[in-house]
């Protein structure tokens, strides 16, 4: 990355993503005071909404759509939407459209956050451990608007399901089409959610899983036939785009702890390596992805004088009935201290972390911990 702090303020910046990392960043920007010429390019062709929802409330609520889009923002910045990004001019500093025109920037954000991993060529014959249908074409992913659509209209027939991935996604999944009324089993790498939350959390959501009559078989097990196949195997980076520019390194968008890739481009959101302890890594969260566009925003007007961004690690889900809401460091090793328990709600502390879950339907083993706490 060029060094040091004396910095150009850009009279035009260009967005590539409308996604809540890209989004933030303009909003940044103008709360910040950049009152110049800013362009948001996005390839899904509609208003920004909330992505999260779509394995979560979206997968359970037919009609209303428009309580998933995000509010509208004052950024006042021209949106391009249904148009991509489809590669980057670093010395001539311009972006390539899709269609045929190029916009020049003097400051860049790149929030094209990623896209769903689909299993390898061996799902397409389906001869693999754990791979899904037949022909990998028969297998959905959950990423979009339209992916989620796609899943709730397949499943409202109730077909026999196959999810395909035992993370936070997979298990949403699962539980949605529990909800719909479908026969639903998981193939997991190891226990679900284990690696995500750690064994405490990850026993009790998958025995809440069970108990909505969730089937779980490991992922070297034989494939079940089933009616419909939805893979969640993790996500690739939104980063082809950036190919020829040079500013891949290793293959990835690395950045410094502002988010600068170099004095003119800043990158946020789920598409970004930001420095850890354990070396550059992207955390493909919410609230990450928002923090990130804050702190990248003010690089590209400020320079070293923006505040580096510093990870609060926060996630949250709902599922089978539960809904858990985790900051700090995760997975979560060992048993908690529970801090307080009600009827319906349990609030638990480990070193470094502490979750909050509430449910719907109450679990044997949190039902035992939150009346401990109680009595
Ligand atoms: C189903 C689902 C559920 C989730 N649930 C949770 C949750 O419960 N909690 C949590 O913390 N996180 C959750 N996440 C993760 C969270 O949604 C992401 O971390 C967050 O949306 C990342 O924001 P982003 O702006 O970086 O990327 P995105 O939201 O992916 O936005 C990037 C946008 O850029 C567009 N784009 C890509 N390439 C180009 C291009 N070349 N040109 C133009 N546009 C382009 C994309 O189509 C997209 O619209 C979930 C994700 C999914 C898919």
């Amino acid at each position: 990355m060029t060094s040091g702090s004396v910095v150009s303020r850009p009279r035009r910046v260009v967005v590539v993503g409308h996604g809540i990392a890209g989004l933030t960043a303009a909003d940044t920007l103008r709360a910040e005071g950049f009152d110049g010429e800013l362009t948001i390019v996005g390839d899904e062709p509609r208003p920004a909404y909330s992505r999260p929802a779509l394995s979560k409330a979206l997968l359970r609520d037919i009609d209303d759509l428009a309580s998933h889009t995000l509010p509208p923002s004052d950024h006042g910045a021209v949106e391009l939407l249904g148009v991509r990004a489809t590669a980057l001019d670093v010395g001539r500093r311009r972006v390539v459209l899709d269609d045929g025109e190029t916009l020049p920037y003097d400051g860049l954000v790149v929030a094209s956050g990623c896209r769903p991993r689909r299993l390898g060529a061996e799902a397409a014959t389906g001869t693999g451990p754990g791979t899904g249908a037949g022909r990998r074409d028969d297998a959905l992913a959950l990423r979009n608007l339209d992916d989620a659509l796609a899943l709730r209209e397949r499943i409202a027939s109730r077909p026999s399901v196959l999810v395909i991935g035992g993370g936070p996604l997979g298990m949403e999944i699962a539980s949605g089409c529990l909800d719909a009324g479908c026969d639903t089993t998981l193939m997991s790498l190891g226990p679900p959610l284990l690696d995500q939350l750690g064994r405490w959390l990850s026993d009790l959501l998958v025995d809440a899983a069970r108990a909505r009559g969730l089937r779980i078989l490991p992922a070297d097990a034989p494939r079940p036939p089933a009616d419909l196949v939805v893979t969640a195997v993790g996500d690739v980076p939104n980063d082809a785009w950036l190919g020829s520019s040079g500013l891949l390194g290793g293959g990835r968008l690395v950045v410094d702890s502002r988010g600068r890739v170099r004095q003119d481009v800043v990158a946020a959101g789920d598409v970004a390596a930001f420095p850890s302890t354990d070396g550059p890594r992207r955390t493909p969260l919410w609230t990450s992805a928002i923090e990130q566009a804050r702190v990248a925003a003010a690089a590209l007007l400020r320079g070293d004088d923006a505040v580096p961004y510093r990870a609060r690690p926060y996630f949250w889900t709902e599922q089978f009935g539960l809904s858990v809401k985790a900051a700090g460091v995760m997975p979560a090793a060992g048993d908690p201290v529970v801090v307080d328990g009600t009827g319906d709600a349990c609030l638990v502390q480990w070193p470094g972390a502490a979750a909050a879950v509430n449910y719907r339907i109450p679990v044997p083993r949190l039902r035992r911990l939150c009346e401990t706490a109680v009595a």
